[in-house]
């Protein structure tokens, strides 16, 4: 199977601008952002979707979790707050089959969803 966009990034294949990696999470900033702060976070596994997780990802998607919020805290949301978002199929609208959550914030987030 082909790597995906963000399987690129994560190898080092394609750039990015990175603002965390460890050995199974990398977090860069989305090239067309939605808000003053939008960064996407994903693991080095290539996971379809929140979907397609199987109860070995675990350890991965809790450790993606704790990294997003060290990542809002480090891009200066901590007081203002932020908000994670995981697309997951077509009504979602999600267009890059590699798991991902969307970190943003900077501004006031409408509620409900588009
Ligand atoms: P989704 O609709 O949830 O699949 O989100 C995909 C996101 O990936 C969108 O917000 C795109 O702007 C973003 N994106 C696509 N290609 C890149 C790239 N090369 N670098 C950073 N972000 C990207």
């Amino acid at each position: 199977m082909s790597k995906t966009v963000f399987q690129k990034i994560a190898d080092g294949e394609l750039p990015a601008r990175i603002v965390y990696q460890d050995e199974l999470v990398v977090a860069f900033h989305d090239i067309n952002p939605q808000a003053p702060v939008h960064v996407l976070i994903v693991p080095r596994k290539p996971i379809r979707n929140l979907a397609s997780v199987t109860p070995e990802d675990a350890p991965i998607l809790g450790h993606l979790m704790v990294k997003a919020a060290e990542v809002a805290q480090q891009l200066g949301l901590g007081a203002t707050g932020w908000r994670m978002v995981f697309n997951s199929g077509p009504d979602a609208g999600e267009a890059v089959p590699h798991l991902h959550g969307h970190i943003l914030g900077g501004r006031h987030l409408g509620w409900p969803p588009g």
